[in-house]
Order: structure tokens, then sequence, then C-alpha cells
């Protein structure tokens, strides 16, 4: 062979799914290979997506105190790889733009606008799980895989530094809550419809 040929490594993005030379990852000692797993041009484009998410919020809940910084969010989008955090989709025009989405949400207790709370979703699920407990929504939400859930367990005990297994038992506490929060309903309906007092639709 008369021309030299220069061979250059390459690595496929993980994200755009384009083979890039080696250089255009960043070094990363975590991962595998040393390098990250998604181009410096779609970490750059997530960067700004998480830094959009962070503004977004802050518009929309003034009150909410921010415990969390734009590098943190930054961190999330970059720990889902930009993906729903329960059905794993990415984002696109079908999905519509992702959210921060509240593990526990704002309106229970305990409820925090903190980074160990926080995880991205889409839409669909975000709009699905609502105040609803994680358990909750695992357990009634099929596109919910038991993958996603274990891996926002672990994500919840390394950003809050607690065990898994202290997280998991939270989650099953705020589950039960949830239950029997439902059951005195249901107890209180039936009591109404024994009773013959189901109000009328004038609301007397
Ligand atoms: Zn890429
Ligand atoms: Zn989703």
């Amino acid at each position: 062979m008369s021309k030299q040929q220069k061979v250059t490594e390459t690595k496929i993005c993980r994200l755009c799914g384009e083979p890039k030379p080696i250089d255009l990852f960043e070094k990363d000692s975590r991962s595998k290979g040393g390098r990250t797993n998604r181009c410096k041009s779609c970490k750059q484009a997530s960067n700004n997506v998480a830094y959009k998410a962070f503004c977004r919020f802050k518009e929309r809940y003034p009150d909410v105190p921010i415990e969390t910084t734009k590098e943190e969010v930054a961190q999330i989008f970059e720990a889902f790889e930009g993906r729903c955090a329960y059905c794993n989709v990415e984002e696109s025009d079908e999905t519509g733009t992702f959210h921060l989405e509240h593990i526990r949400p704002l309106s229970r207790e305990g409820g925090r606008h903190h980074v160990s709370n926080l995880v991205i979703s889409c839409r669909r699920c975000n709009a699905r799980k609502n105040n609803k407990p994680l358990a909750i929504f695992f357990r009634d939400y099929l596109p919910f895989s038991y993958d996603s859930l274990r891996f926002i367990v672990e994500y919840i005990a390394y950003f809050s530094g607690r065990t898994t297994a202290e997280v998991e038992q939270e989650l099953i506490r705020d589950a039960d809550q949830w239950e029997s929060e439902r059951k005195e309903r249901t107890e209180k309906a039936r009591t109404i419809v024994e009773n013959g007092q189901i109000p009328t639709a004038s609301g007397e």
C-alpha cells in the first residue's frame, strides 16, 4: 500500500448513534473505555436542555425553594442519558419537551425540589404519575419497567446519601400510607351509600 493510512479509533455515540473519533468523547474514568457514552456535541445539547428545564421550573414555581443547582440538573439529564426515567423513551416531537419530575410530589410532605427527589420524565408519564407514590405508580403503570425502578432507587440512594434498603423502606411506607388513605375514602363512600346519603346533583 502506497498511501499511509492513519487509523483513528472511533466510538459510537449512545445518543446520536454516529461513529465519531474518540477525541470527541470526554474522558471519564468511571465509564467503560475511559470515555463518556455520548459525544461532546450531544452532551452540550443535553446540557442546554437541562438548563432550560432548570429555568422553566424556576419560572413556574417561584415560591418553591430551589435546592438544586444548574450543574446538578445537568447531572440528572446525564444520569438518565436524556431518557424518561419511567418509560425510557427519548425526547422527540412525539413525546414533547421533557420535564423535571418530582419523585415524591411537592404537594406531599417531604417533597422537595432537590436533586435526590428529581428525575426527568416525558409528558405522558409525568401526567400519569401525578401525585402517586413511586411504588404505587410502578405497580399500576406497565410501561414503567423493573429495571427503571431499580435504577431510580439507586439514584435516590446516591444523591441522598442513604442505602438502597433505606430508600426501598421509605417507598413502601409512602405506598402504605397512600393505600390507607384510599381505604379510608372507600369506607366513607360505603357509609354514605348505605345510609342513603348520596348528595344530589343540586348540591343539597
Ligand atoms: Zn452524539
Ligand atoms: Zn415516560
